[in-house]
């Protein structure tokens, strides 16, 4: 897997005949292949094939526009030679090759985006490291105490040799000339002797590596080809077994694991290609990574073009995989790759493609959907905001945890509304633990209506710019006063209380103590069971704000929220009997403590903790002496 990556990748120069020390995270990630534990060592060679794969990819690109650059000698093929009497291992490609400094940079760094915050969580020895992440060339030393490296790069005269044992250092230095490419040698480890047999170089070839283009030749009397070489996503849907997708897809996404969601056809028209599409298992290391990269590869008539075409939209960046265009020309620039309207249109049809079959998975198979969902909800929904010709279509996949169950669609929501219910409402909060406990609820559970619980930070964004669903609007229970009037409580205990004079009273006596610590107090027609709640006062949902006020150029600080009261709450009728008693100075601790109250119930630590501390301790010794 090379191209993406190309473009962040950490220069380093090659300081030619000195050991130089591998950047930290690489000896990180050494230090793990070499005392590996890991079981499927096998891969190492996929690796190391994908890698000359690339090599010669990319040559065959480049060509396109520099003819030169072959040399005389057009062949592209990858050749694997074991030598039993040298314990040595060799894999040679006549791809593009390295100069030094490619050398030094590219097997000396990892370039792939995202790899130090992975790297920082990854704890030493973690054996599933490999599978998940995939480690490319440096699984080489699972199996070798030695690694050489020659190379040339395709234009050059001078060929270079890299070498290392994969203890801290590696060094580059200039070597005897060789044809174009790159020549890996590797010193096998003496437990690692097998991988020198015909039959279990060919069994790995034909399991990983079938589908390589690029004819892979194993070296012996006569020289043949064990792989089949045939473009796996230019077969026909039903000649392609599922291991061979699994295969596949390992080849793409490192990892071993099967593909939640296969999407194989042939689109044929005003424009004919193939794709062959994955949904991954599990998560990819760098789904949250910023630069929000897209995995599928074009290809143009079997020929490697790009893997950076953007031919999906970042929300769906998870997916991996190969787009093969018959009738694009062969020398598409990278740049002209963002302009062509051929690009586009398969851009199109392809994105909505893919959102087809996940909506076919969800109404057909909803286990299997609900945790491709579960997986990738987060980054589907940025698609909610960014893509709003599709925006309908993201809400029929949509699934949602609510106060009535788990893996609610829109659908399903709607059909459940009550008499008189006109919205579809929605709490925000951090986690569902905080959304479930939170007393914003009360009056909705009393009238039986559900609630979506929104705890993806992407939630509060999508949902402020969404129009609705099936001409519902939604909307937030934390915000303003909200029309549960006209919605029947099941039971008649919960018809909110109304304010008597001492409860106005009250609440007066309670904004006066609190200031401008609050926009203001009033009864609530929410609560049922507790006493006090926050509500927002402006047009930003309250969760919104806290998640903007923490980043630091947002310009968003917290504003002061409504305090509501239940008026029909046993602590709020005896405050406003103390108030009407002894004055309006008798509740003002109290005021605070309700405050305090309602902010730890949104989660949020307390303003003032040795303020409330010693009023909670007052206002206990009362209770208690
Ligand atoms: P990745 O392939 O994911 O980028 P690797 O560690 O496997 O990570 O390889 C690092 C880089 O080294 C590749 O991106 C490529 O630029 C270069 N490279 C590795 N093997 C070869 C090869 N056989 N020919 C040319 N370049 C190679």
């Amino acid at each position: 897997m090379a191209t993406a990556a190309q473009s962040k990748k950490t220069k380093i120069k090659a300081t030619t005949g000195e050991p130089q020390a591998f950047q930290a995270e690489v000896a990180k990630i050494l230090r793990l292949m070499v005392h590996s534990v890991y079981s499927d060592r096998d891969v190492f060679l996929r690796e190391l094939i994908s890698n000359a794969s690339d090599a010669l990819d990319k040559l065959r690109y480049e060509a396109i526009s520099a003819p030169d650059l072959l040399e005389k000698e057009p062949e592209l093929s990858i050749m694997l030679v074991p030598d039993k009497a040298a314990g040595t291992l060799t894999v040679t490609d006549s791809g593009l090759g390295m100069t030094a400094d490619d050398l030094a940079s590219n097997l000396g760094t990892i370039a792939r985006s995202g790899t130090e915050a992975f790297m920082k969580d990854a704890k030493d020895g973690a054996p599933d490291l490999i599978g998940q992440f995939g480690v490319g060339f440096y699984s080489a030393f699972m199996v070798a105490d030695k690694v050489e490296v020659f190379s040339r790069r395709a234009g050059e005269k001078q060929a270079h040799l890299w070498t290392s044992d994969g203890l801290g250092t590696f060094t580059v230095t200039k070597t005897d000339p060789m044809p174009r490419g790159t020549r890996i040698v590797l010193h096998l480890k003496p437990d690692a002797l097998d991988y020198l047999d015909d039959w279990k170089i060919e069994s790995i070839v034909r399991s990983y590596s079938d589908h390589i283009v690029h004819p892979i030749m194993l070296a012996g009397e006569t020289p043949r080809q064990i792989n089949s070489g045939s473009a796996i996503w230019m077969r026909g849907k039903a000649d392609v077994t599922a291991e061979q997708h699994r295969e596949f897809f390992g080849s793409l996404s490192h990892s071993t694991e099967a593909p939640a969601l296969t999407i194989h056809y042939r689109a044929e028209g005003r424009q004919e290609y193939n794709v062959l599409l994955y949904v991954p298992g599990e998560k990819p290391f760098d789904l949250y990574d910023p630069e929000r990269r897209g995995r599928q590869k074009l290809y143009v008539r079997r020929v490697f073009i790009a893997d950076d075409a953007q031919l999906l939209p970042p929300y769906l960046r998870f997916v991996r995989g190969v787009i093969d265009s018959a009738d694009m020309p062969l020398n598409l620039s990278r740049e002209m790759l963002q302009n062509n309207p051929d690009v586009a249109a398969i851009r199109k049809a392809v994105t909505n493609r893919v959102l087809a079959d996940l909506k076919k998975c969800a109404d057909s198979d909803a286990a299997a959907f609900g945790k491709i969902w579960e997986t990738f909800a987060p980054v589907i929904k940025e698609g909610l905001y960014e893509d709003m010709e599709r925006r309908d279509q993201l809400f029929e996949i949509a699934r949602f945890r609510s106060t009535k169950g788990e893996n609610v669609s829109l659908r399903d929501y709607v059909a459940g509304l009550k008499e008189n219910q006109t919205a579809i409402y929605y709490l925000t909060a951090e986690d569902a633990a905080k959304a479930k406990a939170s007393p914003q609820l009360e009056g909705y559970r009393a009238r039986d209506v559900e609630v979506l619980l929104l705890t993806d930070p992407v939630d509060s964004f999508w949902v402020r710019t969404a129009l609705g669903f099936d001409g519902k609007p939604f909307k937030s229970v934390t915000q303003g006063v909200s029309d549960l009037d006209v919605i029947k409580p099941a039971q008649e205990r919960d018809v909110p209380a109304a304010a008597d004079a001492a409860t106005t009273a009250l609440v007066a006596a309670l904004q006066q103590a609190l200031g401008n610590k609050v926009k203001e107090v009033r009864v609530s027609k929410r609560l049922t069971d507790s006493a006090v709640c926050l509500v927002a006062d402006g047009l930003m949902d309250r969760t919104l704000e806290r998640l903007l006020s923490r980043q630091q150029d947002s310009g968003v600080s917290m504003s002061a929220p409504v305090l509501e009261v239940n008026a029909g709450h046993g602590l709020i009728k005896a405050l406003a009997a103390l108030a009407e008693a002894r004055g309006p100075g008798a509740v003002a601790d109290a005021a605070h403590l309700l405050l305090d109250q309602a902010q730890v119930l949104e989660g949020e630590p307390v303003a003032d903790p040795a303020a409330f501390a010693r009023r909670m301790a007052e206002v206990m010794q009362r209770a208690f002496s």
